[in-house]
């Protein structure tokens, strides 16, 4: 069935587009990183422009504090946009941009705006309004165009005046989400809700503390649980292991065997890492060995997965029918410590082939499917670190209640 957005009918509409269009930039040059936000919105304003709508852009960049500032102006962007454009829609599409998201520019440009054409309003962050979700600021923005379309995945779980706030100046039938937010939802939906066993969950990163809601939600839901990564040792040691220096987080010793608990009780298992690739050094030309995790030599750390766990993980991971991964296996950002990150994005790939769905979301497990070239081979890979994580952990997203419940 065509979604609201798909059965709309632009022709003749000011649709106003909240992006996230927050990429990063070269300090000296401003020339763009990674462009895969901006390449993941290009499906929704082609679809409006070749409707014969035209698009209003807003989005923030970077953290400004105190109001406009050089470096987090979205003028910077303006020419790599129409370059994609013009080539995603196959003839030139002009990007006008306005200095100012409100006032008389933003409004003059908005009402001159003829089909086919893009307007990019500067930064929604230069104005503390936005984070703070002002009505009066949202209801400002509201003004510029008859259609509201929220596209911003990354910024979803926020009740920012852009994200959420904006959506009650605009009846039902005229708010929406766009493709790139409706494929976040519906692959979110699919592994929270519609799951099918066995469901794999794959967490790792830095921190236990930051994973305890995710983890507990998935206590309900997954038939397996791998952790890996930082966080792993918290664990290891709690379960009485020695763990030499590798991270710890020693106030959650309790809440990780409340987890290891819970996971037996309800029958989920969970499997930890049962070696290391320890090094004497947090530093990318430190000396290595493998060692059982949770005999880490004295003045050693663990900073990824060993051969074993390489091995366990990837039998977890291949007899899955369902794969959620959120966060790297070890230090991937540094080369000797790569090897288990890629080992389970191999993993995730093979599964995927095989028939398995797989989303890859949150944070840095994006970043290294991405580096490894690994993004093209699994199901999903969402654009919201910190908005996949809180949809994850249960949480309601501000920017998707004020739409769906309208
Ligand atoms: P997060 O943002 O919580 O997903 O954490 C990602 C970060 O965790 C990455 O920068 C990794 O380098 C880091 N990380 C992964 N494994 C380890 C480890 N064993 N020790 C220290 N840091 C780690």
């Amino acid at each position: 069935m065509a979604s609201p957005f798909e059965s709309f009918h632009f022709a003749g509409k000011k649709a106003l587009i909240r992006v996230d269009f927050n990429v990063p930039l070269d300090k000296q040059t401003y020339a763009i990183g990674d462009d895969n936000r901006m390449r993941a919105e290009v499906p929704t304003i082609v679809k409006i422009l070749k409707d014969g709508g035209s698009v209003i852009l807003m989005s923030h960049l970077g953290r400004p504090k105190e109001g406009p500032e050089t470096k987090s102006s979205l003028i910077h962007i303006t020419g790599h946009l129409q370059s994609l454009l013009t080539k995603a829609v196959g003839k030139e599409v002009l990007v006008q941009f306005a200095n100012d998201c409100i006032g008389q520019e933003a409004i003059d440009k908005s009402a001159a705006l003829q089909a086919g054409e893009v307007l990019l309003l500067e930064n929604l962050r230069f104005y503390k309004e936005e984070e703070k979700g002002d009505a009066a600021f949202a209801e400002k923005l509201s003004k510029l165009g008859d259609v509201y379309v929220n596209d911003a995945f990354g910024t979803a779980h926020r009740a920012h005046a852009s994200t959420a706030v904006i959506a009650q100046f605009f009846a039902p039938e005229n708010k929406m989400f766009g493709l790139l937010m409706e494929g976040e939802v519906k692959a979110a939906e699919l592994v929270l809700h519609k799951a099918e066993k066995p469901f794999t969950a794959i967490i790792g990163g830095a921190k236990v503390s930051d994973k305890i809601l995710i983890i507990e939600n998935l206590l309900e839901r997954a038939t397996d649980i791998i952790i890996g990564g930082g966080m792993a040792y918290t664990f290891m040691k709690a379960k009485g292991g020695s763990i030499g220096k590798s991270l710890c987080e020693d106030d959650r010793l309790s809440t990780a065997l409340e987890i290891l608990e819970k996971a037996a009780a309800k029958g989920v298992n969970i499997h930890l890492p049962v070696d290391s690739l320890v090094a004497d050094n947090f530093a990318a030309d430190a000396n290595t060995q493998v060692a059982e995790s949770n005999q880490v030599p004295d003045g050693w750390m663990g900073l990824d997965i060993g051969p074993k766990a390489i091995d366990s993980f990837t039998a977890a991971i291949t007899r899955s029918k369902t794969i959620l991964w959120n966060g790297p296996m070890g230090v991937f950002e540094m080369e000797k410590f790569q090897a288990g990150t890629k080992a389970i994005a191999i993993a995730v790939a093979k599964a995927t082939a095989d028939g398995a769905y797989s989303l890859v979301g949150g944070g840095d497990s994006v970043a290294a499917v991405n580096q490894f070239g690994f993004a093209d081979q699994v199901s999903y890979v969402s654009t919201g670190g910190g908005a996949m994580l809180e949809y994850f952990e249960g949480k309601v997203l501000p920017g998707i209640a004020a739409i769906s419940n309208s």
